[in-house]
């Protein structure tokens, strides 16, 4: 018996350290707000997981090229467009099942009532109009500068300027009313002077910009289109081949010591994170139920749709899988970003589930771009709630819309914290909803946005398995077809 314990731990060492780095984070974390650490102390305390973010942001440029480029140039034309249509048609259909679920709950757990707004601090104008969000997206596609793509990417500025309104626009004079209160005598004692003229308006007008975060969408095509060319070229592209085949075999080695720091680095960006929260007794009901329509949304998805997608496709046992991608599912946790957590979903494929390298180096990374099954139900149940809060009757055309805009939002946000709350503005804005009232969603969604990160990536995670069952025949030669000057495993 202990040793099968022994046995047991030795194995699942790591996903055992990082389940409990999850709950010594959130005990850390609870314990440690009732000490009231200034804004100082929380900085310093949050330093061993902001390392964390920056090793694992670090490996995302890498991996992501070097995967793509070696993993497209490796399959022939007829391969490779076969494996990119049924990946893509399948993260369509399963980002549009995500919404229908978000929908449905949404309308049965009524989250939004007939009731008042809930007042919150925050308050701000649009980002930019649906339009620009959209025009956004495809400029991403394309970066002009592939440099500048690694560190920035391009988002529509919105810039306020004060325009008087119509009437003051009229005359350009100020309007002031003068008048006296006059002693007894007839004489003026004081005077005073109202001004009234109308008050400005504040307009948007919309400028070309750019905003920190690597453009994983633009690095995603350029790669992906180089490794079909490179698969084209034949003997000549080798060289370049062999050279990403390497760079990717040493980024995987870099994350097989990374994620023993890992635990780590958990345990500080957890509670570092609870630290920093609102009072979460500040959280309005509606809010709350909000926060559990999105979570049992969440969980209807990703533990009984796609396991079952998974089951019925591959005749397999998803829980066999989904124990062997645990650990990318923490790290998704902690981290709020599925981009960050490439590395990881990969060892955890490559080593556990034992997926075929040349495909999970095609799917994951344009899952971790495209395939945003969590992100895509929250916004359905966001602005459907948003649309309740407002007392606002959506019909069924605009239902339809929404499920559209949502999956094309999902597809636009970035693997990174918080960028469905951005991508947002599409879905409101198509059926006229207030995109003020975003901010009526910010207190909780730091934390909805682990969750649905995790699902983000357990979604690309059962897609790697299903494509590896659905090409199998096409792969049975193993490994990677290009002769290789580098050795890999
Ligand atoms: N944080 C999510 C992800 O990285 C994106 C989002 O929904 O904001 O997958």
């Amino acid at each position: 018996m202990l040793a099968r314990v022994k046995d047991v731990c030795k194995r699942n060492g790591l996903l055992i350290l990082s389940v409990l780095s999850v709950i010594v984070g959130c005990l850390l974390g609870f314990f440690l707000r009732t000490r009231r650490l200034s804004q100082q102390e929380i900085s310093y305390f949050q330093f061993p997981g902001e390392l964390l973010m920056r090793m694992l942001k670090m490996l995302i440029l890498p991996l992501v090229v070097s995967s793509l480029m070696s993993g497209l140039a490796a399959l022939d034309a007829k391969t490779s467009s076969r494996l990119g249509i049924i990946t893509v048609t399948y993260y369509l259909w399963t980002t549009f099942v995500a919404v229908i679920v978000g929908i449905i709950m949404v309308s049965i757990i009524h989250p939004g009532g007939a009731a008042q707004k809930e007042s919150t601090e925050e308050s701000g104008k649009p980002i930019m109009s649906s339009a620009d969000a959209l025009l956004d997206l495809i400029r991403n596609m394309f970066p002009a500068n592939l440099v500048e793509a690694t560190f920035k990417q391009y988002r529509t500025k919105s810039i306020p300027i004060i325009k008087s309104n119509k009437a003051a626009a009229e005359s350009t004079t100020r309007r002031i009313i003068i008048y006296g209160v006059q002693d007894e005598n007839g004489s003026n004692v004081q005077n005073f002077a109202l001004d009234i003229t109308p008050p400005p308006e504040v307009i948007y007008k919309s400028e070309p910009g750019t905003s920190d975060g690597m453009n994983v969408l633009g690095i995603v095509i350029f790669s992906a289109t180089m490794g079909i060319m490179l698969g084209r070229m034949g003997n000549s592209g080798v060289p370049l081949v062999s050279f990403c085949q390497c760079l990717n075999e040493s980024v995987m080695k870099i994350v097989a010591v990374a994620v023993w720091y890992f635990p780590f680095g958990i345990v500080f960006l957890i509670a570092g994170k609870i630290l920093e929260m609102d009072d979460p007794t500040a959280i309005g009901k509606k809010l709350g139920f909000y926060a559990i329509t999105v979570v049992c949304g969440l969980v209807v998805h990703g533990l009984f749709i796609l396991p079952m997608m998974y089951f019925f496709i591959t005749k397999k046992n998803p829980i066999v899988f989904i124990r062997g991608i645990l650990q990318a599912l923490l790290i998704a946790l902690a981290t709020s970003s599925s981009s960050a957590t490439l590395p990881i979903t990969f060892k955890c494929l490559l080593e556990n589930n034992h997926v075929d390298r040349r495909i999970a180096r095609f799917v994951l990374p344009v899952g971790a771009t495209i395939n945003m099954d969590g992100t895509a139900l929250y916004e359905a149940v966001a602005a459907i709630f948003i649309a309740q809060v407002n007392n606002y009757e959506l019909d069924f055309g605009q239902i339809i819309t929404i499920s559209i805009t949502a999956t094309a939002a999902s597809i636009g946000a970035a693997g990174i914290p918080q960028a469905g709350l951005v991508t947002m503005v599409i879905v409101l804005t198509s059926v006229g909803l207030p995109t003020d009232d975003i901010t009526l969603i910010i207190a909780v969604d730091w934390a909805l946005d682990r969750f649905r990160t995790m699902i983000n990536v357990l979604g690309d995670a059962l897609a790697a398995g299903i494509m590896a069952h659905v090409c199998r025949k096409e792969f049975t030669k193993d490994g990677d077809e290009v002769p290789l000057i580098c050795e890999t495993k």
